[in-house]
């Protein structure tokens, strides 16, 4: 049978519950929406600067330290702008000299991007291998920081996080934006872990988080007394100072603040980082094992262990058009399966943070099935 895509309705007992798979911004439980709402009346519209705001910036502040068990000396910063103005502040405020990049995707190339721009900034060492693979940190004489990604949620690879031999002296940062909360990780093995909230912290966008070990607050102070010219907004010890008083630079989004701190309460208080990481690795095991099993879907990362579990990316045989698979999707409301458009594959990409429940990604592979039945 061969149905007319636009005909397609995906009977209800298949549908997931909850009809979100975005890579980010990706699904914010209702619980926390809810909670916003309940609060909104003395929260939205009032002052950052009041001590009701900052108490939740504390939350959040104390609540990624527990998260992330870090040792006496990790700080929590934070500021407006996202990752990709995290990037700009970076090349001011913790590249001394030279970088080196693992790029396997179109994030990770970005920051290698940022340095390379920087007219203060050496021309950065860049070490690529093709998407669906990930490359691996090496010393190299003149490097100040390493910069890895956790999770290049353009191609659903993830990758562990371990300090090269003989970099002393050097920082080790990690691009966290989509894995951070989900892939489990050790506070001393990098100096600066840096991640937005609209992916595993169910938030929105718009804010920039980075875990600083006292090295990479060392080297913030080093450049900041170096006289090296920073704009105000992308100025690190700024940033620093600002948040040691659980405040930000310039206004924040304060619903953004409230959702991820939302997020924070609900991982730590049903048992952290385990746990959390525990929900995805279920809906990893579920979509990975069925597009194994598929007579049409395929893993698009060839080795299991580098195969993300919060960035499930499955290419579809040829005689199936991805795109049209998804779009069907959407108009039975599951939405954003789209693959990452610059990676130019017939894929699916989907999320599976630990937001979204491990059944509906279960519910979300009978409703491919059933969608990829009707179009054959
Ligand atoms: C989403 C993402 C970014 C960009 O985050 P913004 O907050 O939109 O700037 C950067 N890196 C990775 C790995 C991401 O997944």
């Amino acid at each position: 049978m061969c149905a007319s895509p636009n005909d397609i309705r995906i009977p209800a007992d298949l549908l997931p519950n909850d009809g979100r798979f975005g890579c980010g911004p990706s699904k914010v439980r209702p619980e926390s929406v809810q909670a916003l709402a309940d609060v909104a009346g003395t929260w939205m519209g009032t002052s950052h600067r009041q001590q009701p705001v900052k108490d939740v910036v504390a939350s959040v502040r104390r609540g990624l330290a527990d998260l992330f068990s870090l040792p006496d000396g990790y700080e929590v910063v934070l500021g407006n702008g996202g990752t990709t103005v995290f990037w700009d502040a970076a090349t001011f405020g913790l590249i001394e000299q030279r970088s080196q990049h693992l790029v396997f995707g179109e994030f990770s190339s970005k920051f290698a991007d940022a340095a390379a721009a920087a007219p203060h900034l050496q021309d950065p060492q860049r070490i690529e291998t093709e998407p669906g693979t990930h490359p691996v940190a090496q010393a190299a004489e003149g490097v100040d920081l390493y910069a890895l990604t956790h999770n290049e949620t353009s191609t659903g690879v993830a990758m562990p996080i371990e300090r090269p031999a003989n970099t002393d002296g050097a920082l080790l940062a990690v691009d966290a934006t989509s894995g951070a909360g989900a892939l489990r990780w050790r506070a001393t093995d990098a100096d600066v872990y840096y991640f937005a909230p609209q992916k595993v912290f169910a938030g929105d966008g718009g804010l920039w988080i980075a875990v600083c070990s006292p090295a990479a607050v060392e080297r913030i102070e080093r450049i900041a007394a170096s006289g090296r010219w920073v704009p105000a907004s992308l100025d690190l010890l700024t940033a620093l100072e600002n948040s040691r008083k659980d405040q930000t630079y310039n206004t924040p989004a304060l619903a953004t603040i409230f959702l991820l701190d939302q997020q924070l309460q609900w991982f730590n208080g049903n048992g952290g980082l385990e746990w959390a990481a525990g929900r995805s690795d279920t809906s990893a095991a579920t979509l990975y094992g069925w597009a194994e099993a598929s007579d049409y879907a395929t893993p698009f990362v060839a080795d299991p262990a580098k195969r993300s579990p919060v960035v499930g990316t499955v290419d579809l045989d040829a005689s199936i058009d991805a795109p049209t698979v998804s779009n069907v999707l959407r108009a039975n409301g599951v939405v954003d399966t789209d693959s990452y458009r610059k990676l130019g594959r017939n894929q699916l990409r989907i999320g599976m943070f630990p937001a979204i429940d491990p059944d509906d990604v279960a519910a979300l592979t009978r409703s491919i099935d059933y969608v990829v039945g009707e179009l054959r």
